[in-house]
């Protein structure tokens, strides 16, 4: 197939699109992985959404699905679909860094749920995609393997941590891609990169084999280019996982089958928290632009307080930090990657590890997770962000008994200057301050393109809705793609 051609049939073509050209042997999935790697090879040079290329897999699964394609048998509904998944999941064989130094050369012995789940869907995994050091961050500037750039302008930040799923993305280097978010790290990305990206309930897609942030916190879920796509995605990875204990144990729907019906008298709250001070302007007149759209779509739509707000940034930040330190103290040079090697006792050898191993920002949060953690401040810091959080999920709980669904912004801004607040990180943890909340209260959360600024960078829409509300919140995202046509555009690169 002419290379051309070729282009036109993966860039920028969703995974429903493709399926239905595989199916009719228009293009083969050895040649879908084929331009997937073309296309890296084009622009991963400037962008560096990739840390490892894992091509032996890619195409090992790849020929799988070309061999049933020959003898018409059934086939997964992602099956041939190139993925990326977020360089923080184990894949036996391949090597797992978190994006940090302490992993540089550690080789998972075993694969993760989610990559056990892609593996029977016979998606193919084209690659680990880069991230903030141990998902630490909300712009890709904390990695050890350098920064990620935004694809619709290269001096901006991608969104952290999953930076390199969005823009792997957003650039038409894969069609879908993995993330994980503890407290924003698929939503801000995705908004940032103009894709689809979604965090699904705590719970509902295992955590094994994902290294550990903050365990209380955690959840893996899809990017894609539209809701349809990432609705298969996300039942392709879902389920309960007795190697999880967090796991939930329900049957997981079929999201793709009420997608398309209707949204007349959804109660849709407005958080009025989240369109007072410090939103940009223009983030404010597309959230508003959007809310008028889910009028016209014949959504009921209410203004909601939800007041403990004001709190969600610090309590998150214990918490985190807290779980961070202590999941990250297994990384001690004995049993994981890295270990420096002049060290005349056990202790040097812990300590010259950790401080050669872990970058800036991971330190400072093993220093202050270590302090709220410590006898004597323990009440004070860490007990006290469990009560508040508890406070916050009541807020969330007297929400849901008015509207079935908040919306916001998902970030104040669009994407930032890269390098413009790495060294002020209270400015960077600021920008989380719409995401987070899900989190907190293990509640899904999506992120959806809903316009552009001045600047031409894209601006996206949060819709978070109750525990295992996911098909109601992809039938509520579906609508308003369909109603418009932001999805539609693409990077110029
Ligand atoms: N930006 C947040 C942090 O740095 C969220 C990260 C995430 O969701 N993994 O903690």
């Amino acid at each position: 197939m002419a290379d051309e051609k070729l282009k036109d049939a993966l860039c920028y073509k969703t995974a429903v699109e493709l399926r239905k050209a595989l199916l009719k042997r228009e293009i083969s999935a050895k040649e879908l992985v084929d331009y997937s790697y073309r296309r890296i090879d084009e622009v991963d040079g400037k962008l560096n959404a990739f840390i490892s290329l894992t091509k032996q897999y890619a195409y090992r699964t790849a020929e799988e699905v070309d061999r049933r394609i020959k003898i018409n048998s059934d086939l997964p509904l992602l099956a041939g679909i190139p993925i990326a998944i977020k360089d923080n999941m184990c894949m036996h064989g391949i090597r797992t860094t978190a994006a940090s130094r302490i992993l540089e050369n550690y080789v998972a012995p075993y694969n993760s749920t989610v990559v056990k789940k892609l593996e029977e869907n016979l998606i193919p995994i084209i690659g680990k995609a880069n991230l903030d050091e141990f998902a630490m961050g909300s712009s890709n500037e904390n990695s050890a393997f350098g920064d990620v750039k935004n694809p619709w302008n290269f001096n901006k930040a991608p969104g952290g941590s999953s930076g390199g799923s969005a823009a792997a993305v957003s650039s038409g280097e894969s069609v879908l891609a993995l993330g994980s978010d503890t407290g924003g790290s698929i939503r801000l990305p995705a908004s940032f990169c103009g894709v689809v990206g979604m965090k699904p309930t705590y719970g509902r897609v295992s955590r094994f084999g994902l290294i550990a942030f903050a365990s209380s916190l955690d959840q893996i879920g899809p990017f894609a280019r539209n809701v349809e796509d990432a609705a298969l995605l996300l039942r392709a990875i879902s389920g309960n996982d007795p190697m999880d204990s967090t796991s939930i144990n329900l049957p997981v729907p079929d999201y793709s089958a009420t997608l398309k019906e209707d949204i007349k008298g959804l109660r849709i709250g407005v958080i009025t928290e989240f369109l007072g001070e410090g939103i940009n302007p223009e983030v404010k007149d597309a959230i508003n632009a959007s809310i008028r759209v889910y009028e016209d779509l014949g959504a009921k739509i209410e203004e909601i307080s939800v007041p403990n707000t004001k709190y969600v940034i610090s309590t998150y930040y214990v918490i985190a930090m807290a779980e961070a330190s202590s999941n990250l103290a297994r990384f001690d040079g004995v049993k994981f990657g890295h270990r420096n090697k002049d060290a005349e006792n056990l202790m040097e050898m812990y300590t010259k590890t950790r401080a050669e191993g872990f970058g800036e920002e991971v330190k400072r949060r093993i220093m202050l997770g270590t302090y709220a953690l410590s006898s004597g401040y323990y009440d004070a810091y860490y007990k006290k962000a469990q009560q508040v959080r508890s406070l916050i999920k009541k807020d969330f709980d007297k929400a849901f008994e008015q509207v079935d669904l908040l919306l916001s912004p998902v970030s104040p801004t669009t994407a930032i200057d890269l390098g413009s607040i790495i060294n002020d990180p209270l400015s960077m943890y600021l920008m989380d301050i719409c995401t987070i909340m899900a989190n907190l209260g293990g509640l899904p959360g999506i992120s959806i393109p809903c316009g552009f600024d001045s600047k031409g960078l894209p601006i996206g829409l949060q819709l978070v809705g109750p525990a295992l509300s996911e098909e109601l919140m992809l039938r509520a995202a579906y609508n308003f793609e369909q109603a418009t046509d932001f999805h539609t555009k693409n990077p110029a690169i």
